[in-house]
This record gives structure tokens, C-alpha cells and sequence, in this order.
């Protein structure tokens, strides 16, 4: 395949997603290996590359969370994700319109609620792509928005340009750490307790919000944009 194939598309996408779809974070990774679940399995072979986009969750809206999610973080947290779902749509439309095959996965998923496995994993598209590393808390960390944005993966066999990944950790900083009700963070991000969490956030669901989320951890890690 001519390269100038593959960077002209890359070009002519990340310009749509930034122009016409304002979205603030765009990559592109090789889709070897990156977890997929579920009907999606059957056919991932058609698809050698991932686009992975993201949009940011808003800081004020964090700030409000005080021990746990609120109804004004479920509400951002839905509305980002529909955001994601009609974005992957339109960049499929968009590979489809150019003669490629496209297939947008869901922003928020989960097909098994024991392993609370998604269809697909856009944390780990994102560290492929060169856009995040996996922190403490288990979250994808981006340099400029910290834990603060959602991520949605696009499917493709459009040839394109692979990111590079990006050489960034947590460094010295700890604060998700102390600041989880579970007691689920640990120093290194493979001792994070998946249990522990998911204890926690079944009790928030129950006790209201009606939904498995809870945001302490997003609050406390912020990005290299924010201003207070
Ligand atoms: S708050 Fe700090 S330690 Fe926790 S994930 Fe974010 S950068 Fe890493
Ligand atoms: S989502 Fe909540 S319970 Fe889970 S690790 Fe983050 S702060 Fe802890």
C-alpha cells in the first residue's frame, strides 16, 4: 500500500473530526490484540485499524461530585456518551462515503456484567494510538485532560496512519489514590481491584442514581488545560 494513501486519509479524518465534529482528541492504532467482545469478535479480522476519538468532560461538572456520582454527572455522563455514539456514526458514514468498510462501536457497552466486559475496549485503543496511558485508577490518562474525557473506537480497513505511543505515566502524583471510596487504587495500575469498585459502584447505583458510575477518581485527575 503507497504511504501517501494512508496519510492522506489520515489527514482528510482528523481534519472532519476536528473541524466539522470538534472533537479534541483524535488517533489512529494498528487493531492487533486490542480487547473486543461479543458479536464485534466474529468479524475484527475485516478491521486493521482503529480510530479512536474523545470529547472532554467539563471540570465544573466534576467539581460538583462530593462522595460519589450525582444527578448532574449522570446526566454530562449520558450526554457525553451519546455525543461519542452519533461521532462514531458520522466517521463511519464518512470512511463508508470514501469506499471503506466502517464499524462504529458503542460508547458505552456492557455485554457481560460479571466481567463487565464492553464490545470494545477504547482504553486501550487510546494507549495504542499514542493518546493516553493507563493510570493508578485504571482510567486512560491523557496529558492534556488528565481523566477528564470519554473515548469512543471506529472500526476500519480505510488504510491510515498509526500514532506512536506516548512516553507519559502518573510520575509522583497519587491523588486518586486517597481520594477512592472503595480503597480500589494502588500505586501501580495493575493492583487496582476490580472488585472493589465494582462493589462501589453497584451500592451508588443502588442507592439512586440508578446507573454504575461514580466519578471520584475523574475528579481528582486533572489535565495540563486546566485553569482554575
Ligand atoms: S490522579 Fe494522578 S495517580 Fe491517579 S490516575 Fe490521575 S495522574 Fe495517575
Ligand atoms: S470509580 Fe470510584 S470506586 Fe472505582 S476506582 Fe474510581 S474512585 Fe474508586
Amino acid at each position: 500500500m503507497d504511504n501517501s494513501i494512508s496519510e492522506d486519509n489520515t489527514r482528510k479524518l482528523r481534519k472532519y473530526c476536528e473541524k466539522i465534529l470538534e472533537v479534541p482528541i483524535f488517533g489512529v492504532a494498528a487493531n492487533e490484540g486490542l480487547p473486543c467482545f461479543g458479536e464485534i469478535k466474529e468479524i475484527i479480522n475485516k478491521f486493521p485499524h482503529v480510530v479512536v476519538i474523545g470529547y472532554k468532560v467539563s471540570y465544573a461538572i466534576t467539581e460538583t461530585l462530593k462522595n460519589g456520582p450525582n444527578s448532574i454527572y449522570l446526566h454530562h455522563y449520558r450526554q457525553l456518551n451519546w455525543l461519542l455514539d452519533r461521532s462514531a456514526v458520522r466517521i463511519a458514514q464518512w470512511i463508508e462515503r470514501c469506499g471503506y468498510l466502517s464499524l462504529p462501536t458503542p460508547a458505552s457497552s456492557t455485554i457481560d456484567w460479571d466481567k463487565l466486559l464492553p464490545h470494545f475496549s477504547h482504553r486501550h485503543a487510546a494507549v495504542a494510538a499514542g493518546l493516553a496511558w493507563i493510570g493508578r485508577s485504571n482510567l486512560a490518562i491523557t496529558p492534556q485532560f488528565g481523566a477528564h474525557q470519554r473515548f469512543v473506537s471506529i472500526l476500519t480497513d480505510m488504510p491510515l496512519i498509526h500514532g506512536q505511543p506516548l512516553k507519559a505515566d502518573c510520575g509522583e502524583c497519587i491523588d486518586c489514590i486517597s481520594v477512592c471510596p472503595a480503597n480500589a487504587i494502588a500505586m501501580d495500575s495493575s493492583q487496582w481491584n476490580h472488585e472493589k469498585c465494582f462493589d462501589m459502584l453497584r451500592k451508588f447505583s443502588s442507592s439512586g442514581i440508578g446507573h454504575y458510575i461514580c466519578g471520584i477518581c475523574v475528579k481528582v485527575c486533572r489535565g495540563s488545560d486546566y485553569r482554575n
